[in-house]
């Protein structure tokens, strides 16, 4: 990711971050971030790949810590700002880190580490605003970063990714979706996930453009800054936007105009991390004149599939393989089968991460014999189009010799008008193998009988669910996703 500090160097009076209403140019960033680096070298010369995790709100201090730690030739291992001790416990023990950075709000939680052996605490207000400046030379093939995945499926992995990895992944996007100085990004994602520090912050600062965070995600504070009128850029998970459009319809008209007035202004918004429902991406383009951008991708590849920046942007599909990322479709034998059959979506390309930390056996499993990553995600390709059918481990229901897409039958489920949202999942059956099972978020009351017979007159026998569950939550991750191995325990 080195080439990201030349954009800093060539642009120093940009500005590059805005932080609670303070604006820093790039030069500042850049500043900041070579003092912290040469503290974290403490008068070593290296870093050496040495772990160093960090739990630092969003902002200003959040990238002067990831830039620091890549000068200093560190691996830089950012830690989720809302996990309870065990799971940042997890992530500490997994990486090795023997450097922990806190903000002074997360001092506490991280208090155990304050004198444990082999690990340095440092916080925040312990780096100096001037540092000197003989950083090492770091070679793209080195690691950069560890992040974990969602967790959705099983306890999260640590993903290793090289400097070269990241460039890979940052600059497919940046050519994609044409980003430029000009450019202005509202930065609200988690930052110890691929979303929010590749698509978002690592685009838009590699770019040259300005980046202005919001900490915490809530409806009223978005709004509140888009209303300013510098957002040009926006990138989200579908929970965000759902939250939005409902934040939106309790606003008077007056408001609503104003603010769609100002989102027909931008220039690019995007989901992704999980699949779109088309209604929300009907919602939001009656609000915002947008159609969102829906785009695929993973913390060990970064983005692979994109609907298009210019050209139509279908709904319920993920578009083509973004610039220097193969991508090819496989059956259950990893042999290359046509597009428009249903299979395994697997990747090649420098943006492929180099390994799962300490894993070696997974990292294994993960590749095929030659080279392509095995992402477990079942696609199939209709019209020029890629579609997600899910995940093969919980989406694809296996039943009486079926393969079910849950995707598909939950976007079936919400065109109820009184089904608010909605999870689909297989339950183990004798007779069938699986059965297809739905829970349900009503907006009101809803009869579930009257909902199954709905359900049948819309869908063949096999893929109507067997089993309706009315709940007031779907059980999800840090990223928003939907668990589901979590939901198939209220089964
Ligand atoms: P874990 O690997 O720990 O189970 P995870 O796979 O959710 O968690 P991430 O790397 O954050 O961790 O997410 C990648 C996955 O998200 C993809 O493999 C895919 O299943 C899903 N995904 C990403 N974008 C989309 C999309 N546009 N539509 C449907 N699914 C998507
Ligand atoms: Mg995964």
């Amino acid at each position: 990711m080195l080439k990201i500090f030349e954009t800093a160097e060539n642009l120093p009076d940009k500005i590059a971050i805005v932080d609670k209403d303070k604006s820093y140019s790039y030069q500042t960033l850049l500043t900041k971030s070579k003092a912290v680096a040469s503290f974290l070298l403490d008068g070593e010369t290296d870093l050496n790949q040495n772990r160093v995790a960090f739990m630092v709100s969003p902002g200003f201090d959040y990238i002067t810590v990831q830039w620091g730690i890549w000068l200093a030739g560190g691996i830089a291992a950012p830690l989720c700002i809302t996990y309870p001790f065990p799971s940042l416990k997890y992530v500490i023990e997994d990486t090795g880190a023997t450097i922990i950075i806190a903000s002074p709000e997360y001092e506490e939680i991280l208090s155990p580490y304050f004198s444990t052996s082999g690990i340095r605490f440092i916080k925040i207000g312990n780096f100096p605003e001037y540092g000197s400046f003989e950083l090492p030379k770091v070679s793209k093939d080195r690691g950069a970063m560890i992040l974990y995945t969602s967790g959705t499926t099983s306890l999260p992995k640590g993903v290793l990714t090289t400097h070269a990895n990241i460039e890979a992944q940052v600059s497919t996007l940046v050519e994609a979706w044409q980003w430029s100085q000009q450019d202005y990004t509202l930065s609200i994602l988690p930052l110890h996930h691929v979303h929010g520090i590749i698509n978002v912050n690592s685009c838009a600062l590699w770019s040259g453009a300005t980046v202005e965070f919001l900490p915490q995600f809530d409806a009223t504070g978005v709004f509140e800054i888009f209303k300013k009128g510098n957002v040009n850029v926006f990138m989200a998970v579908p929970t965000v936007y759902f939250k939005l459009i409902a934040y939106f319809e309790t606003l008077s008209l007056i408001e609503q105009k104003e603010i769609t007035q100002i989102l027909e202004k931008f220039r690019l918004m995007v989901s992704g991390s999980a699949a779109l429902p088309v209604s929300v991406m009907e919602k939001w383009h009656q609000i915002s004149g947008h159609y969102l951008l829906e785009r695929y991708g993973m913390t060990e590849i970064g983005m692979a599939i994109s609907n298009p920046y210019e050209g139509e942007r279908r709904a319920g599909h993920i578009g083509q393989p973004l610039p220097g990322v193969d991508i090819r479709i496989c059956n259950e034998s990893d042999e290359v089968i046509p597009f428009d059959q249903a299979g395994e979506i697997q990747v090649k390309g420098s943006n492929v991460f180099k390994e799962y930390w300490g894993k070696q056996e997974a990292t294994q499993k993960a590749f095929t014999k030659d080279g392509w990553f095995k992402t477990g995600d079942i696609a199939v390709m209709e019209n020029g189009y890629f579609k997600i059918l899910g995940r093969d481990s919980v989406d694809i229901i296996k039943s009486g010799g079926y393969k079910i897409s849950a995707l598909e039958i939950e976007e079936i489920l919400r065109t109820h008008p009184s089904v608010k949202d909605c999870g689909v999942i297989g339950i183990p059956n004798e007779e069938w193998g699986e059965i297809v099972a739905a829970a349900v978020i009503p907006y009101e009351h809803l009869d579930l009988e009257k909902l199954n017979h709905w359900m049948r007159e819309r869908l063949p026998a096999y893929k109507t669910p067997r089993k309706y569950l009315s709940v007031h939550d779907l059980p999800r991750n840090a990223m928003g996703k939907v668990t589901k191995n979590e939901l198939k325990k209220l089964f």
